[in-house]
């Protein structure tokens, strides 16, 4: 298609800019929900290139939305910009040095994310305007992937309701179309609250919720061998109960991170979490309360969009990496396990090829991959919007998310390039959809045909707000 070599050039005009805004991100690294530097440096860029901006999105006050064009069909391409705990991280060093004075780290590539989806709204509105053509096109700005599910909320209050299809992207050791795989989940704080006393002096006068907490670990742990294959528990202590041994701990907290194939599997097993709680605090004798922090749905395919992207893909070919990029990757590769490097591949259904560090081809469609399938809250927005998403080379073959060598390579050459390079697949993605309003008619067809029997319910309950407090210490 001719269309590719314009809009491929609109994005090669701006990239100075936006990868200046991606290290920007990157020297900013704020938690879920409280993005508020990241969230104002892309406003400022959606100003600067002219885009109609609506602020506090589903009452997220890090959620923007930034549209362009008139008419016609509204296409949504979906950024991030939250960073995770834990990583921070010197960039471009191959060995674990974290910058003093910062916890934070852009651990799984949402500095790039956000940046490159924001290049590819503003080169489709670009060429939007050139051509004089019918559309709109809409940057959002979804806050808290990590664990907020804030695009679920989004959804929730009707923020996708006119839009056409969406289209997104995720940094990845290769590039080609995302499979559409990924678990439905829900994260559930657990509170006892139980009596305290002198552990020594008058231990029978006491409650134990910190013990509440230990059995209902043990419960769990028993129910592990009795889930759905595929499905995943984990936890994580929020309230030990305070630092002292000899008083009993009249408070504790667990949160719980519940993970199924689907909401049809999901929920029995939120159900049956829920009664291990309420049994440990039976024995204990304590109490429980709980509080529904997040939740996601599964993610949905859509077979038109996906071969529209890979056709995009297959016509601008693998990214660009040179010998420098080349060097400084290996250098970061070696701090990698063989299972690291291997699991990379096995997941784009690929074989090992020693030696390589750097991504140098598109991942075909067709193959069928194994291991590792996490979540993400792009999921809600897939089940009422055709939905696609491309996977873009940005890392060392093999660099595994939420790890320091991640957030390390944030702002390489390498990565800039697969920024630039996943942007013009996003952009080319959308316009094609735009000049071509049988593509569109199709995706929502194919839509409407996998939801056919199991429409969309929302995981988050009516009255789950999100949780903006989720990243303070409590
Ligand atoms: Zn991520």
């Amino acid at each position: 298609m001719q269309n590719s070599e314009e809009i491929w050039r609109r994005v090669d005009d701006k990239k100075e800019e936006f990868i200046a805004l991606a290290d920007r991100v990157w020297g900013m690294p704020e938690l879920c929900y409280t993005e508020t530097k990241s969230c104002a440096e892309h406003v400022a860029m959606l100003e600067r290139q002219g885009f109609r901006i609506t602020r506090n999105v589903a009452d997220i006050p890090t959620a923007i939305i930034g549209e362009a064009g008139e008419d016609g069909p509204v296409i949504a391409i979906l950024g991030e910009y939250d960073a995770l705990p834990g990583l921070s991280q010197e960039a471009g060093i191959a060995e674990p040095r974290p910058i003093a004075g910062n916890n934070n780290g852009h651990g799984c590539g949402h500095n790039l994310l956000g940046s490159a989806s924001l290049l590819a709204a503003t080169a489709v509105k670009d060429y939007l305007a050139a051509n004089g053509l019918k559309g709109r096109v809409r940057y959002y700005g979804c806050p808290a992937e990590e664990g907020g599910a804030a695009k679920g909320f989004m959804v929730r209050s009707g923020a996708f309701k006119d839009v056409d299809i969406a289209i997104s992207w995720h940094p990845a050791s290769f590039s080609g179309v995302n499979k559409p795989e990924s678990l439905a989940n829900t994260r559930i704080d657990f509170t006892f609250i139980g009596r305290a006393s002198h552990a020594a002096a008058a231990p029978h006068l006491g409650r134990s919720a910190l013990d509440a907490v230990e059995l209902m670990n043990v419960g769990v742990n028993y129910m592990r061998e009795h889930m759905p294959d595929g499905a995943r528990i984990h936890y994580a202590m929020l309230d030990g109960g305070g630092r002292a041994p000899n008083v009993v701990q009249a408070r504790a907290k667990v949160r719980y991170l519940i993970r199924a194939a689907d909401l049809t599997q999901l929920n029995p097993l939120i159900a049956r979490v829920r009664k291990i709680a309420e049994g440990a605090a039976l024995m204990t004798e304590t109490k429980v309360e709980t509080r529904m922090v997040s939740a996601v749905s599964n993610l949905m395919g859509n077979t038109p969009l996906e071969k529209l992207m890979d056709d995009n893909l297959m016509r601008i070919g693998p990214p660009d990496f040179d010998d420098a990029d080349k060097e400084l990757a290996a250098k970061f590769q070696a701090t990698l396990s063989k299972e690291d490097i291997a699991a990379a591949y096995r997941r784009h259904g690929l074989k090992v090829e020693p030696g390589k560090v750097l991504c140098d081809q598109i991942v075909s469609r067709e193959v069928t991959g194994g291991g590792g399938v996490g979540s993400t809250d792009v999921g809600d927005v897939s089940w009422v919007v055709p939905t696609v998403q491309a996977r873009g080379a940005t890392c060392a073959i093999g660099t595994p998310f939420h790890s320091w060598q991640l957030t390390g390579q944030g702002k390489t050459g390498y990565a800039h390039k697969g920024l630039v390079h996943v942007a013009k697949v996003m952009a080319g993605t959308a316009v094609d959809a735009l000049r071509d309003e049988r593509i569109i008619a199709s995706a929502k067809e194919d839509l409407r045909a996998r939801t056919a029997e199991t429409p969309y319910i929302c995981p988050l309950p009516a009255d789950v707000k999100p949780a903006l407090d989720m990243s303070v210490e409590d």
